[in-house]
């Protein structure tokens, strides 16, 4: 039997599981419908039907039959049909994507109007007011989101009627101005898009369908997918669903909902409601809305089922759900649900509040924070002691601390960062068209629009500052400026401070203190103390459950005690880097420049032996700070030009001393050296192993102060783990000869001591050669790790120093990858490389121990891969080791 595609679905058909399919938004009014909840009958049409259009230009040919279908069934339902003239069915076009992607796409709402059904629908209301005023805003809908004409035109002609008549806002406006309007916007329509507003209803919802699906490809609808991580070529599905009206009156109204407070993950009854109004006239933030706990009073029965169905989601879903509803006179509709977006202090907080209320697990607790969330987490906060001028409170809509110089348009805010200025977004109310603006900015500042508005729905979703519906701040953006209380004037360009957390906003630059939970990774701060706070708890929690359940290690990457500390108190299990080099700057360049110039083999010996207790010093220190566990010390790896002066900079200094005629036998014979040294491409030359092998003693040198260090740790009672790891190994040979001679070394050390020092030998896998003769470079290594830092960089032929500056934007732009490969491992390259060199190096030996090492390590996405193809440990940067011991959790489970 041939297979018939199925393009529309009944509100009854589908369920939660089917986002892929019908979207977020039509997934969830279709369970929702199957829960029993008061959902006004509708169908989806799916995605495919989307990407079928966005194909070929043409909607699929069934759909349209399809459509008709479900059409007449919904009419049969509702007793009444589409635009009808004497009792029109109204209906609602929304889009609704896989990923919610909020305000970015379009909606066209009251679709079967027209200049007859609008009379009928007047009559059956008993309410010519409201059904001029659906009509007016159905033209001005489809006007602007379907024939593309300028929305700013509408807003202005209601703008200029409210002002005609005198009156503040639109609910003022009465039957007559409302119809003389839409005479005003029809003719607009006309002039603007070159064509009558349709009269047919059936072509309005056709064209509203084709809006919706055009709409995926608008240019804000991609930038947002880019800034997010959604693929682009998942399309919308469209959900056509029966009008029911919040602007019926009084009893009528509108309103968004949470069962969890999305900043604290508190209980209770958090949203805004807005009587006698539409939905969209929320979430854009036009009017002010009262706080959903008013609705008690407003209309205690709709209340009371509101909170009775926000129960029963809560129960259901099993996580925060956020709502919109609405109203029409004394009646309660469910218009969407889906699981809430929420801070990052929020997603801890109710994650361990769902596991104590027994809803889920530890493991499924796990699934429902992420190490992004924790990095943000970590971020540094307003200092409250400072002095800092207040002017001004808002809502705290998204949390961070965000200092920047004002800006009150979205370009201005773009071209400003592009020159490295931090600023702040300042605007009445954002809407779609500010995203770029909003992500080039530090923070964003609203004088309107409540924790739904556009803006701090859109900035919580990015991470980002988002103080909103500042009502006191007089923003001006005609004139880029804004006037706090008591007169003061804030141009553009002048320093502001906001902080997501409290609302706060401040004239001048405040200070920042570090956050709570770096302060309890520190140990500065313990869960269960007095002051310490609900976040800190659900974070120690969380942890313990990522601990508990990870295979993964997590070491760190540290050259000095002071950053081993700071590891070991985060949670690192040891070091997986100690970069030697670093231990080689300051003072200590110049011995490790006479020790490359040295003409003379006694003048090297001479550089050598002042290096080798220094070196050792450095060593015990690390042993000592990561007493017991173990420390991967890496031989000296950089190219040589960087420990040597600048060659243009030399040259001049010896051109103008030869000009002056002054003594310069010195830098001439500098200058020479490091003209024998130059080398064009250093990152693929004198370095590394290479190093090793053509500097006699300098290995031996470095392992010579492991050993003794190590003996000297052990003499003192120590535990030293100490581990010898040789970078930029391409073949077996160079391994072997470097790996005898430390042996050597060691067997003098552990003589002379009379201590067994037990010392691992290793290598680095950062070449593609090393990768690929893996099984044979393991004969000679007790363990890999893997530098994906350098693998990336040769596996690519792309420099790391150089490209990400130069061609990485144009590459992530035309997609050729979403993410750096420098920053999250590429599986398929790089990454495949890993898998096969672990497998090759254990087959060889199985205890071979194998980590990374590479900035990778502390990449959440990349440490779930490295949990996947069977490394032992993963090491990063002292900071990010919480991120990576949480992400290494979620792997495992
Ligand atoms: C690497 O190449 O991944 C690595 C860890 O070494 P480095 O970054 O020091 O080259
Ligand atoms: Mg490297």
């Amino acid at each position: 039997e041939p297979h018939v595609a199925k393009f529309v679905y009944d509100f009854t058909e589908g369920n939660k599981d089917l986002k892929d399919l019908l979207g977020g938004k039509g997934a969830n009014l279709a369970e929702m419908t199957n829960l029993g909840l008061p959902v006004p009958p509708g169908f989806t049409i799916t995605t495919e039907a989307c990407k079928v259009y966005l194909d070929s230009g043409e909607e699929p040919p069934a759909l349209r039959d399809e459509v008709s279908a479900h059409l007449d069934a919904l009419e049969q339902r509702m007793g009444k049909k589409l635009g009808q003239a004497d009792d029109p069915l109204l209906v609602s076009v929304r889009s609704g994507a896989k990923f919610s992607m909020p305000g970015m796409m379009d909606t066209v709402l009251n679709i079967g109007l027209s200049d007859k059904s609008v009379k009928g629908l007047a009559k059956q209301a008993g309410d010519e007011r409201f059904a001029w005023d659906s009509y007016r805003r159905l033209i001005q809908m489809f006007g602007k989101t379907v024939l593309g004409v300028d929305g700013e035109l509408f807003e202005e002609a209601l703008e200029r009627a409210k002002e005609a008549k005198g009156v503040q806002v639109d609910t003022e406006l009465d039957a007559a101005d409302l119809k003389k309007l839409v005479t005003a916007f029809k003719k607009t329509v006309k002039t603007e898009a070159g064509r009558d507003f349709p009269q047919d209803p059936r072509e309005q919802m056709d064209l509203a369908i084709h809006a919706v699906f055009d709409s995926w490809n608008t240019d804000r609808a991609k930038l947002y997918r880019r800034q997010e991580r959604i693929p682009g070529d998942l399309g919308t599905a469209v959900n056509v669903c029966s009008m029911v009206f919040g602007n019926l009156g009084p009893d009528s109204g509108t309103g968004v909902a949470f069962t969890r407070d999305p900043a604290s993950g508190h209980q209770g009854v958090y949203g805004d409601y807005l009587q006698n109004a539409q939905g969209e006239d929320v979430v854009a933030g036009i009017r002010n809305t009262v706080p959903l706990a008013e609705l008690e009073n407003i209309d205690k029965a709709s209340y009371d089922q509101l909170m009775q169905i926000m129960e029963t989601l809560e129960n259901h879903y099993l996580d925060l759900c956020d709502i919109e509803f609405t109203i029409e006179r004394g009646k309660l509709w469910m218009l969407q649900t889906r699981v809430g977006k929420r801070t990052a202090g929020a997603a801890f907080r109710i994650a361990t509040q769902l596991v104590d209320q027994g809803l889920i697990d530890e493991t499924e607790a796990l699934q429902r924070v992420n190490g992004a969330q924790l990095a943000q987490l970590m971020f540094p906060r307003f200092d409250e002691d400072a002095r800092a001028e207040q002017v001004g409170r808002g809502i705290a809509a998204s949390p961070g601390a965000a200092v920047g110089k004002a800006v009150f348009d979205s370009y201005t805010a773009v071209k400003w960062s592009r020159s490295g200025e931090k600023v702040i977004l300042v605007r009445r109310e954002t809407n779609p068209d500010d995203l770029d603006g909003m992500i080039a900015a530090e923070g964003i500042l609203t004088s309107r629009g409540g924790k739904t508005s556009h803006a701090a729905v859109v900035a919580r979703g990015m991470g980002k500052t988002c103080v909103c519906g500042a009502e006191e701040l007089e923003v001006d953006t005609k004139r880029r400026r804004m006037i706090v209380p008591g007169g003061h004037v804030v141009e553009e360009g002048d320093v502001i401070s906001i902080d997501g957390s409290s609302g706060k906003v401040y004239l001048g630059e405040v200070p920042v203190v570090p956050s709570p939970v770096v302060e309890y990774f520190e140990g500065r701060m313990h869960p269960g103390a007095d002051d310490a706070d609900e976040l800190v708890e659900a974070v120690h929690r969380m942890m313990a459950f990522a601990d508990r359940k990870r295979r993964l290690r997590v070491r760190a990457n540290a050259d000095n005690a002071e950053d081993a500390m700071r590891a070991r108190r985060f949670g690192a299990q040891g070091i997986g880097l100690c970069r030697t080099e670093h231990m080689f700057l300051g003072d200590r360049r110049e011995l490790v420049e006479r020790l490359i110039l040295a003409d003379t083999e006694a003048e090297r010996e001479e550089s050598l032996k002042q290096l080798l207790p220094l070196q050792k010093r450095d060593f015990v220190e690390l042993f000592e700070a990561m007493d017991g566990l173990p420390v991967t010390v890496r031989l000296l790896d950089p190219p040589l030009h960087e420990f040597l002066p600048d060659i243009t900079e030399l040259s001049v200094r010896v051109a103008l001393a030869e000009s002056r005629q002054e003594p310069h036998e010195n830098e001439l014979r500098l200058l020479q050296a490091v003209h024998r040294l130059h080398e064009q491409n250093p990152m693929l030359g004198l370095r590394g192993v290479r190093l090793g092998l053509v500097i006699p003693g300098l290995f031996t040198m470095q392992v010579r102060a492991i050993a003794e260090a190590a003996a000297e740790r052990k003499a003192a009672k120590g535990d030293p783990r100490a581990e010898i790891m040789i970078p930029l190994v391409g073949t077996v040979q160079e391994l072997e000869i470097v790996r005898d001679e430390a042996d050597q070394v060691i067997a003098e050390v552990e003589a002379a001591t009379g201590t067994r020092l037990k010392l691992a030998i290793g290598t680095m896998i950062e070449l593609p050669r090393a990768a690929l003769t893996a099984g044979q470079i393991a004969e000679a290594a007790e363990f890999f790790s893997f530098g994906t830092n350098d693998l990336t960089q040769t596996v690519w032929g792309f420099s790391r120093d150089d490209v990400e500056a130069s061609f990485f934007t144009a590459y992530l732009e035309k997609g050729i990858f979403g993410v750096s490969p420098f920053e999250t491992i590429d599986k398929d390259g790089v990454g495949s490389l890993v898998k096969s060199a672990a497998a090759a190096g254990r087959s060889t030996r199985p205890d071979l121990k194998l980590g990374v090492c590479g900035e990778h390590g502390g990449d959440p996405e990349s440490v779930h891969f490295f949990h996947e193809v069977g490394l032992d440990y993963v090491s990063c940067s002292p900071f990010r080791i919480p991120v990576a011991r949480l992400e290494a959790g979620r792997a495992a489970t």
